[in-house]
């Protein structure tokens, strides 16, 4: 057994290296930079950690977020390790004494915030201590291209010049070419290897449907996928009839999950996630929407106050069905391993902003979903915010073309994930995971429809959005119709025979494939691209994908349940836990203990320990510690502070069936 291997099995008890971690620990502990480019959940954290741990000194750990840096350091406390962090949370004595306890060579790691590491204060004070490595974490905050940007981030490149002998690793899980090359000049690494993992994350099923009513498919896909069985068993038939008929009597052991939000606890029993809308306002709304039907769900954006989002936050990580509607303000450094989806009800800003978020789903390896609802008006509204930003005219160009990358995916009618990785400059196969694999949309012939509404466009002047041109194409005398006299084109009533729904399916391909520009500075309105010349001439075939009335009912019964199989890992730990077993039961019960742990500790239950080690030990209910030690995720230091609990809490419970 190697060092590291002995390290990962003894502290973190897991019993093997995921992927490339061995390589980059390897190639870390042995003094060299590395760059590492890893999707989230892959296990970055480790190939710092150990690295660290291995190496003399103290390894140093730039983190940007607050919230991100005190779990980390809380779960490798929990796991025996001498960690801890400096920022501006710590009040004076705190940084003080922490400030010793690196000159006395007594940490393994510590975090630090960006901005801190930059004073003077800590730069002489790292003068004086004996560093093993720099982690930079979070590394594509480098770059001003995306939404992370961190003008301290771009300094770190003094590290290089101060600290020549000691090895730096970058890592992200932003993986395109210009992030990457940003970091290598910005962080001084071009010298580092580069270690870029597969940014597939199998587990994750994407799914993506035109909006008609974000609300109602929300809840439809909500109540088909996330809803525990018992609390969906009543609605078997009736997915319109209101959830709140579904509510069930939770069993006795599963009050101890949710011991103090209990007055507050909402009727159903669901899986937790994140829903990301546009605007704070809207976020608002679905917020107050899902809570109207039952849900447990919190709204979190930039408006509102700190204390407030810290609640929201600390919720979020405790309570493993909360459900945060959310601008982008929310989700960066939050590293709850079970949220098991994240739903766009608008379309997100490019295919890094969407991978990243949809990346926060499942880090645990088990199912989870990634589902997005858009239409033509957030192309508009994306339009129209890169247009009104302050950004210089490539910034804007760029952004605009990421944007259609985007758009291009959404209205893709082939594998999502082939899309997506390709992205990343990936190359790999038809999924099977996302909805065009398992429900392939018929594609048509289209070049006669894309005709007919590039000529509805330009007859009625390239003046209107795609709601009246729709109007003109199925012969309708709406009021602005007849007032314009647009009933008198010759494209009116040309489209009566097709719906409207495919209508708009087939403006927004036409926008996706770059025959029309869908004007953001006009609200929408449609304008013919040079390339529709071609389509109208008859010269390029167009090639559209159906979409049929009713967004189709994709779920067959095996995935109806998903939250119900919500254990049916990936990873090696896999196991399957049927709800109502006394696996079940004993699950709830140590779910039941954790949390009382992290509160009585202060931290969130998933650092105590993961859902999936709980599985395991529900499983296997391991009669002696040794049995309990060869659980994965059960370290020396967890074995010594829970065994005997968990133990007793076992027997307890076979003796006592529920
Ligand atoms: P990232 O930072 O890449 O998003 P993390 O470092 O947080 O991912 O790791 C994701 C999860 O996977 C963590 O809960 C971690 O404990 C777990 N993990 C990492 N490496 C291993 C491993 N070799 N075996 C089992 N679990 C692992
Ligand atoms: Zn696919």
């Amino acid at each position: 057994m190697t060092p590291a291997l002995e390290l990962l099995n003894r502290v973190f008890g897991y019993p093997a290296f995921r992927g490339p971690q061995q390589a980059i620990i390897e190639h870390v502990a042995s003094g060299g930079d590395s760059l590492v480019l890893m999707p989230t959940g892959g296990g970055k954290s480790l190939c710092f950690q150990i690295p660290a741990m291995l190496r003399a000194g103290c390894g140093i750990v730039v983190s940007p977020l607050i919230a991100l840096m005190r779990d980390q350091v809380a779960a490798l406390n929990e796991a025996g390790v001498k960690a801890a962090f400096l920022n501006s949370s710590l009040d004076g004595a705190s940084a003080a004494r922490i400030e010793r306890q690196l000159l006395a060579g007594d940490l393994d790691l510590l975090y630090i915030a960006p901005e801190r590491l930059l004073g003077e204060r800590t730069r002489s004070l790292l003068a004086r201590a004996q560093i093993s490595l720099f982690a930079i974490d979070e590394a594509h905050c480098v770059s001003q291209w995306g939404h992370d940007f961190r003008p301290e981030y771009g300094e770190l490149g003094f590290l290089a010049t101060d600290f020549p002998a000691v090895p730096r690793i970058a890592l992200t899980a932003t993986a395109d070419e210009l992030t990457r090359r940003e970091i290598i000049t910005k962080l001084q690494l071009e010298q580092a290897q580069v270690f870029i993992s597969s940014f597939d994350r199998p587990n994750i099923r994407y799914e993506i449907v035109p909006r008609a009513n974000a609300h109602t498919q929300l809840l439809e896909f909500l109540r088909e996928r996330h809803l525990f069985d018992d609390s969906a068993e009543e609605d078997e038939d009736g997915a319109a009839a209101p959830a709140r008929k579904a509510a069930v009597h939770k069993p006795a052991a599963r009050k101890a999950t949710a011991p103090a939000a209990a007055s507050r606890r909402p009727a159903l029993r669901h899986n937790g996630g994140i829903i990301y809308r546009i605007s704070r306002a809207k976020t608002e709304d679905t917020a107050n929407f899902l809570t109207e039907h039952g849900f447990n769900a919190l709204p979190y954006h930039a408006g509102l106050d700190a204390q407030t989002r810290e609640e929201t936050q600390a919720r979020f990580s405790n309570e493993p069905d909360l459900i945060v509607t959310a601008t982008i303000a929310f989700g960066m450094g939050i590293d709850k391993p079970d949220v098991r989806f994240v739903a766009h009800l608008d379309l997100p800003r490019n295919i890094e902003a969407y991978y990243q978020e949809t990346g926060r789903a499942g880090r645990d390896g088990a199912p989870a979903d990634a589902w997005m609802t858009y239409s033509l008006s957030d192309i508009v509204t994306q339009r129209r915010m890169i247009d009104e930003s302050e950004a210089n005219e490539l910034f804007k160009r760029v952004s605009r073309q990421k944007l259609d990358a985007l758009v291009g995916m959404a209205e893709s009618a082939g594998c999502r994930r082939v899309r997506l990785l390709t992205y990343f400059g990936e190359a790999s196969q038809p999924c099977g995971n996302c909805d065009n694999c398992l429900n392939p949309p018929r594609t048509f012939d289209g070049t006669e429809l894309a005709q007919k509404a590039l000529s509805a466009v330009y007859r009625t002047g390239q003046r209107f959005g795609a709601g009246h041109v729709i109007d003109v194409l199925l012969g309708k005398t709406t009021e602005r119709v007849t007032n314009l006299r647009h009933d008198q084109l010759s494209t009116f009533g040309i489209g009566k025979d097709t719906s409207e729904t495919q209508w708009r399916a087939v403006f927004r391909q036409m926008v996706a494939l770059g025959y029309l520009y869908a004007d953001s500075e006009a609200y929408g309105v449609l304008k013919l691209e040079d390339a529709a010349r071609a389509v109208l001439k008859g010269e390029t075939p167009v090639q559209l994908r159906e979409e049929t009335a009713a967004p189709k009912k994709s779920r067959d019964r095996k995935t109806r349940n998903s939250a119900k199989t919500r254990s049916q890992s990936g990873s090696a730990a896999s196991t399957q836990i049927n709800p109502g077993t006394p696996e079940d039961d004993l699950f709830e019960a140590l779910r039941g203990w954790r949390a009382g742990v992290a509160r009585e500790h202060g931290i969130p239950a998933f650092v105590v320990f993961h859902d999936s080690t709980l599985e395991a030990i529900a499983v296997a209910k391991p009669a002696s510690l040794a049995a309990m030690r060869a659980i994965s995720g059960v370290g020396e230091a967890k074995l010594a502070r829970y065994g005997t609990a968990l133990l007793a809490l076992i027997e307890e419970h076979a003796g006592n069936p529920a």
